[in-house]
């Protein structure tokens, strides 16, 4: 048999569990939101249901006391709410400002697809665009004047040219293009498709073998927004230039679809030093007259000058 004391002990234990609770309700009853969901539901609410509602009032209340404290909770990122189903109350779950955020964050990420792209891309912003003195050269500021333009003025369905960025390395850019592009998706919610062109134009070569060129290619060339970043940084065989480069611009020529470039080469450069020149050495200025019509039509040129930024850290 248990020792007498042992049992009183356990009697009091179990009755100090029952006056904790009790103290506890008398704080969950005193929640003011606690309050007002039973003064709204005062019509519909009996003694007895209130009665048998009370884990779900103390759910509620806990699961909140949880969140102010920072504490894990039963569902990360969402916020309780009390709820009348058929009588009863319950306890559902919605998602808190910060989750709702943190989803929309990810969808305009989502928005800008990137292919062989640097990490960078994915935090440029127009507002960190250095325009403070030293880098506000006219070309730069011409150059952020237009993509604010662009983005100002884009509607789907409409046509705008975009821009074709030229300048030496490092003047900022890809940065500038890929600040339009998220800038783009938080605006407008448009899709924007960035392309490394010249790891592009190696992957297509490799995507002959399996068939798998032409899917990609098709691909890209629908994108809402389209930006070739570094075009005419590596030499173009024929093929890239007329059957990747042409048919991409082509079917965004007909389409109307706006394209962006970025080149370290001006539009003149590019038509008579790359595109006119394949790596077989072979000259065809009247290929290479095609494509740059095409870029003419897609986009429009802007020098960017200015220090080389990958110099500042
Ligand atoms: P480009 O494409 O003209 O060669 P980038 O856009 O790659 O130049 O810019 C060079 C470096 O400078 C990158 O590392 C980029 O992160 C940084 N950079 C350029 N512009 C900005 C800016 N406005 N704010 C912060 N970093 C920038
Ligand atoms: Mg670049």
């Amino acid at each position: 048999m248990e020792p007498l004391n042992k049992t009183i002990q356990k009697m009091m234990q179990g009755r100090n569990i029952a006056a904790d609770m009790d103290q506890v309700m008398k704080q969950v009853y005193q929640d003011p939101e606690v309050r007002d969901f039973l003064t709204r539901n005062r019509d519909h609410l009996t003694k007895e249901n209130i009665r048998r509602g009370r884990s779900k009032l103390y759910e509620f209340f806990h699961e909140k006391q949880l969140i102010k404290a920072g504490k894990a909770t039963v569902a990360p990122g969402y916020s309780p709410q009390l709820q009348l189903v058929a009588g009863q109350i319950d306890v559902t779950y919605v998602p808190t400002q910060q989750l709702l955020e943190r989803r929309h964050q990810e969808h305009l990420r989502h928005l800008v697809n990137s292919i062989n792209m640097p990490r960078f891309i994915r935090r440029a912003t127009m507002d960190d665009y250095f325009l403070d003195d030293e880098n506000a050269t006219v070309g730069r500021v011409a150059a952020y004047d237009a993509a604010n333009d662009f983005i100002d003025h884009y509607q789907a369905g409409h046509f705008q040219p975009g821009l074709y960025l030229t300048g030496s390395f490092g003047v900022g850019k890809t940065y500038l293009l890929a600040a339009t592009a998220n800038e783009l998706a938080k605006k407008h919610n448009v899709a924007t498709t960035m392309v490394h062109f010249p790891s592009f134009a190696v992957e297509m070569k490799n995507s002959i073998k399996n068939n798998q060129a032409g899917e990609k290619i098709a691909a890209v060339k629908k994108s809402p927004v389209l930006m070739l970043d570094d075009i005419g940084a590596d030499a173009m065989s024929a093929w890239v230039r007329d059957d990747v480069l042409g048919v991409i611009l082509e079917y965004r020529m007909q389409e109307e679809l706006p394209t962006f470039f970025s080149s370290n080469f001006s539009m003149d450069e590019l038509e008579k030093q790359h595109l006119a020149i394949s790596n077989q050495g072979i000259v065809e200025p009247v290929k290479a007259a095609r494509i740059m019509e095409r870029i003419k039509f897609l986009s429009r040129e802007i020098e960017m000058n200015g220090e080389n930024l990958r110099k500042k850290g």
